[in-house]
């Protein structure tokens, strides 16, 4: 239900900045995902949503209402911990019902709810059991119906798949999704796994050092990354980042010169005339193995390694000093050894400044020539 505001939150613990002036507002039932690399301030950030820590400036709103200084409990949040939490002692049931009972809820009125989650989780035939007797994925799922019996305003999780493994993770993610269309609630979920982020989220916080790198859908954060640092996180493997300089060419073009690729594209009036040094970033499924003699940008190179993930395969090619990777059905058709030539597409290739990441605009507009 929930819609969350942050405003211009910042989290100071002794000389270290944990969260430096973050500010975002969701929509009511956002599946909301902060995402960075450790030690960026996700963790920090959902605390203090959930009143766990107070922020050093800045305010929090839950649907308009500020609750910067209340406490936990009358927040109407629930926080789904890493570790579980559960009570080892008490059974799926009783942990599932524990939240209700010490808030004296009706006995019946804990059953029907417990029943209720226990179902949606698919958790009714191991009411009985203690969550020593349970799996990594069906401990998280009991840790899940402990906040959900509460009927919350919102759901926080930090890093809720981290103990599970690979299959188990993609079966939780489906029902995660699937628990956000049902229940109509809003989700905060913190992860520095981005498919984490791509697979489930409404919209990603990018988090680094403390700030939000961008804040976007998955698609937008994707196809057009705000800095070259957003562009290195997302994708698996991440965006090609090639050092490169823009230089003057015909008309309005500039030409971008990398080892191995020089590339024609027209710039955007209003695009900053000034920066000469940039990153060249294209992602590792738009650079495509074409003919030697192929017309339009292309990178040259040498291919080192090639990885079979069984439906792609993954090649590493050496361009002088760098290395890109190629990403593409099998059979990719490349082997170790091969000098090969590498298409892509002008709307396929993001700009950034070097120096301060961030992304330059440019049209797309078919390009003229290119040469290699
Ligand atoms: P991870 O993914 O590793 O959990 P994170 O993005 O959640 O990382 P935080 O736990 O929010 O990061 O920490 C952000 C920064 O604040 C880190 O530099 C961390 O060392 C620091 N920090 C967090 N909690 C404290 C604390 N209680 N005292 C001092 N520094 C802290």
């Amino acid at each position: 239900m929930a819609a969350i505001e942050l405003d211009g939150i910042v989290r100071r613990f002794g000389d270290t900045t944990a969260v430096a002036e973050v500010s975002l507002t969701t929509e009511r039932n956002e599946f909301l995902v902060l995402l960075g690399p450790s030690g960026c301030g996700k963790t920090t950030l959902l605390r203090m949503i959930a009143g766990l820590l107070e922020p050093s400036e800045g305010r929090i709103l839950v649907d308009g209402q500020d609750v910067t200084t209340l406490p936990p409990r009358e927040r109407d949040l629930a926080m789904v911990f890493q570790n579980y939490a559960l009570y080892p002692h008490l059974t799926v049931e009783r942990n599932l019902g524990f939240g209700l009972s010490v808030r004296k809820t009706g006995k019946q009125e804990i059953r029907r709810r417990v029943e209720e989650v226990a179902e949606l989780l698919d958790l009714g035939h191991l009411l009985r059991r203690r969550p020593k007797e349970l799996s990594g994925g069906q401990r998280q799922r009991v840790a899940l119906g402990r906040a959900m019996v509460r009927e919350p305003r919102a759901f926080l999780m930090d890093e809720p798949l981290s103990n599970l493994d690979a299959k188990l993770r993609a079966g939780t993610r489906t029902r995660l999704i699937s628990l956000h269309r049902r229940l109509d609630t809003t989700f905060v979920y913190v992860t520095h796994d981005q498919i984490d982020a791509m697979t489930m989220a409404t919209k990603v916080a990018v988090l680094n050092q403390g700030r939000i790198e961008q804040f976007g859908t998955p698609v937008e954060i994707y196809d057009e990354p705000a800095s070259a640092f957003v562009a290195g996180f997302m994708g698996a493997p991440p965006m090609n980042l090639l050092p490169a300089e823009l230089g003057a060419g015909y008309d309005d073009e500039v030409v971008v010169r990398a080892p191995g690729v020089e590339v024609a594209l027209p710039l955007r009036a209003g695009a900053d005339p000034g920066i000469r040094d940039v990153l060249l970033g294209v992602r590792p499924e738009h650079l495509v193995p074409v003919p030697a003699d192929h017309d339009g940008p292309v990178l040259r190179g040498r291919v080192d390694i090639v990885e079979n993930l069984g439906n792609e395969e993954i090649a590493q090619i050496e361009i002088g000093d760098l290395r890109v990777n190629v990403r593409g059905s099998r059979p990719i058709r490349l082997g170790p050894g091969d000098i090969t030539t590498l298409a892509v597409r002008p709307e396929h290739i993001h700009l950034f400044a070097r120096q301060s990441g961030r992304r330059l605009s440019w049209e797309s507009a078919p390009v003229p020539a290119l040469v290699s």
